[in-house]
């Protein structure tokens, strides 16, 4: 017996959980595209977050819901706007790798306020998306560790 409370032994855990057992598939459409098609997309994908990819598939941004609906609301011909205009860039984008702790990731959601993290290998001319990161993720993650008690 070690002499663990629960919520030691929760949190021991919790800090073995890794990003790689947990991300779901990356949805990614190219800097090119347009706003219009992007928001088509989120909706086919049921998703909250896009990542901005270049010709070489690297990434180079982040597209959430409110700056699709931010670029809505001016006057702008939507199918016309390529994404590259309104998405956030590299070099402000958050990242994690497949073998980050879990909780790492989290905090990082947490401090920068975001929703979800790419999670990339590092290339030589750039970064790689393997895969999505969300809040969701986390709380299924959570609510596994409380099932398996
Ligand atoms: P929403 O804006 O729909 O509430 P988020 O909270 O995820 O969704 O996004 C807030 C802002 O942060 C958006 O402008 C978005 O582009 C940006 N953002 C989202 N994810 C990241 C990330 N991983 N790295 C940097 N910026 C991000």
């Amino acid at each position: 017996y070690t002499g663990k409370t629960g919520t030691e032994l929760m949190s021991d855990q919790l800090k073995k959980l890794k990003v790689r057992d947990q991300h779901s598939v990356p949805v990614v459409v190219n800097d090119q595209v347009s706003v219009y098609d992007a928001i088509t997309t989120m909706f086919l994908e049921d998703i909250g977050t896009l990542f901005v990819v270049n010709q070489q598939s690297m990434l180079v941004g982040v597209l959430s819901r409110k700056d699709l609906l931010r670029a809505t609301m001016g006057n702008q011909e939507l199918s016309e706007v390529p994404v590259h205009i309104i998405m956030t860039r590299i070099p402000k984008i958050t990242v994690c790798y497949k073998d980050d702790l879990l909780v790492d990731a989290a905090t990082k959601l947490i401090e920068n306020q975001i929703d979800a993290l790419p999670v990339v290998i590092d290339r030589q001319d750039g970064q790689e998306v393997i895969g999505r990161l969300t809040k969701t993720n986390i709380t299924k993650a959570f609510v596994d560790l409380v099932k398996d008690e």
